[in-house]
């Protein structure tokens, strides 16, 4: 049976650690699934629309990996789509805490579930989407940090916030 990992996040946006993690997945899983919260209480930047698209651009290149949207319990949905996984990142002690609370709870409504956490490159051990975006509201160069579209999607962004403070 396909191994089917579920890699659930509000990706607002997607980055190049998000992607790193997601090769990393596909080395161990047959097929991993990106899951986008609508995540409203985070105020995301992007519509869920505007990030499944980047997200579609951004994963092109893996065939094994596709983006869905996701609403409800997390555990209903990977026993919905027969995942065996839950693929979370860790990129620094910081995010340890909430990652181990969020996976037990996770065993507990669902015991056949296992919570599987990777590490990125130590490239983008720094990099969060908050990050990105501060430096894109601010005029900084992103291009390092994440896809070309997004890049793109970023400038336009905060381009017309911009022009209306100036
Ligand atoms: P959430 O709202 O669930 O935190 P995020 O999109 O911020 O959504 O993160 C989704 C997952 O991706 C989390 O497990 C997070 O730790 C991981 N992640 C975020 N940025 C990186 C990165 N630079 N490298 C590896 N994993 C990351």
């Amino acid at each position: 049976m396909k191994k089917i990992a579920i890699y659930p996040g509000t990706f607002d946006p997607i980055t190049n650690g998000h992607l790193d993690l997601v090769e990393r997945a596909l080395r161990i899983f047959d097929e991993v699934i990106i899951a986008v919260a609508q995540s409203q209480r985070k105020q995301p930047l992007f519509s869920i629309r505007e990030r499944l698209n980047l997200i579609r651009l951004a994963v092109k290149r893996f065939e094994r990996a596709r983006v869905e949207t996701f609403n409800g319990l997390l555990v209903e949905y990977v026993r919905k789509k027969k995942g065996v996984a839950i693929l979370r990142g860790l990129r620094a002690v910081s995010d340890f805490e909430y990652e181990l609370q969020m996976a037990h709870m996770n065993r507990r409504l669902n015991t056949n579930i296992e919570t599987v956490f990777m590490m990125p490159s130590e490239d983008y051990s720094f990099l969060t989407s908050t990050i990105v975006k501060e430096i894109a509201s601010l005029g900084g160069d992103v291009k390092d940090f994440v896809p070309v579209e997004v890049e793109k999607a970023l400038i336009g962004k905060f381009k017309i916030v911009g022009d209306i403070v100036e």
